[in-house]
């Protein structure tokens, strides 16, 4: 799993139709994230992923972890506060008012009736006090209705003071998948505007003339006038699931082919055919492939900063 990239993974769950990733603790308190065939998505990676703007955080549960382990705490016992054993005893304590006498509940239980066990009054709501739940030490008869809450860590115990709250995350996919062609032009308007912001040289709509004579236009194309260019062009299935059609993924790489710009990228939305992927590679055209924008503005961002990154070395 080390090795797959979060856009491989999103893309997984999208074709299973998963769009939620739900943290998991285990009996050692370790929080993990299983995806699909049980296997774990780091969390670091899931940041990430969060900063890319692909997934959104949620809060999932606000849990007790150890300082020191960094593990949920999901094990506590109970203890008496002044000898601190465990071998404590929850009893009802019932106070008979009219003689002052004060016993648990068990005491008072004769033949289906509460009577008092020292003065031999039958007891009602009005002569008593329920004095509700108390906890009694097997060890040194303490009686105390507040027990010392332990926690079980590793090796140790943690009283209340000690541990952290931590906030405990699920993630969801970002929505951004993109179903027509309207999502498309708001997709590359975002692409325009992020390029833009970086001060990088890109026109919408562009027109340019291939080798043919024939005048082409781009969605996006970008111009650092060093001789270094990049055409972006795109290519959408009929619907969300099916593969780009041969014929409109042949007419995008003749079209590039055309222009002959120094980089060629060719969005495919959802995907192409695999048997068309060695054209796409024979003529030199990178193709970013997916369904949600916000996974693809992330793939295109990547491409462009590496090839105007080389241009500025070179
Ligand atoms: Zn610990
Ligand atoms: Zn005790
Ligand atoms: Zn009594």
């Amino acid at each position: 799993m080390s090795s797959a990239s979060i856009e491989d993974i999103i893309t997984k769950l999208a074709a299973n139709n998963i769009d939620t990733i739900i943290p998991t603790i285990d009996n050692e308190g370790n929080i993990s994230y299983p995806i699909l065939e049980g296997q774990s998505i780091p969390v670091e990676m899931l940041e990430d992923a969060v900063k890319d703007n692909m997934l959104e955080r949620h809060i999932y549960k606000k849990m007790l972890i150890c300082p020191i382990h960094r593990k949920v705490l999901n094990l506590l016992t109970l203890h008496c506060p002044q000898c601190k054993s465990n071998d404590i005893k929850k009893i009802n304590l019932i106070e008979h008012i009219t003689c002052g006498f004060i016993g648990e509940r068990d005491r008072f239980n004769n033949a289906g009736k509460l009577i008092c066990p020292s003065c031999s009054t039958q007891i009602t709501e009005k002569n008593s006090n329920m004095l509700g739940a108390w906890y009694i030490c097997n060890l040194c008869s303490a009686k105390f209705n507040a027990p010392l809450i332990l926690f079980q860590c590793d090796n140790h115990q943690l009283d209340i003071a000690m541990v952290d709250i931590k906030d405990i995350f699920y993630y969801t996919v970002t929505k951004g998948l993109i179903k027509n062609e309207y999502d498309v032009s708001e997709m590359f308007t975002t692409i325009y505007q992020i390029l833009e912001s970086k001060n990088i040289s890109v026109v919408k709509m562009h027109s340019i003339k291939g080798r043919s004579g024939v005048v082409h236009t781009v969605p996006l194309y970008i111009n650092d006038y060093r001789g270094n260019d990049i055409v972006i062009e795109y290519c959408i299935g009929d619907n969300d699931d099916t593969s780009i059609s041969s014929n409109t993924f042949m007419q995008a790489i003749i079209k590039l082919m055309d222009l002959q710009a120094k980089h060629m990228i060719l969005i495919c939305i959802p995907k192409m055919i695999d048997e068309l992927r060695y054209m796409a590679a024979t003529n030199n055209i990178m193709v970013i492939e997916g369904n949600n924008k916000n996974v693809i503005i992330a793939n295109l961002l990547d491409i462009v900063n590496s090839r105007m990154l080389q241009n500025r070395r070179g």
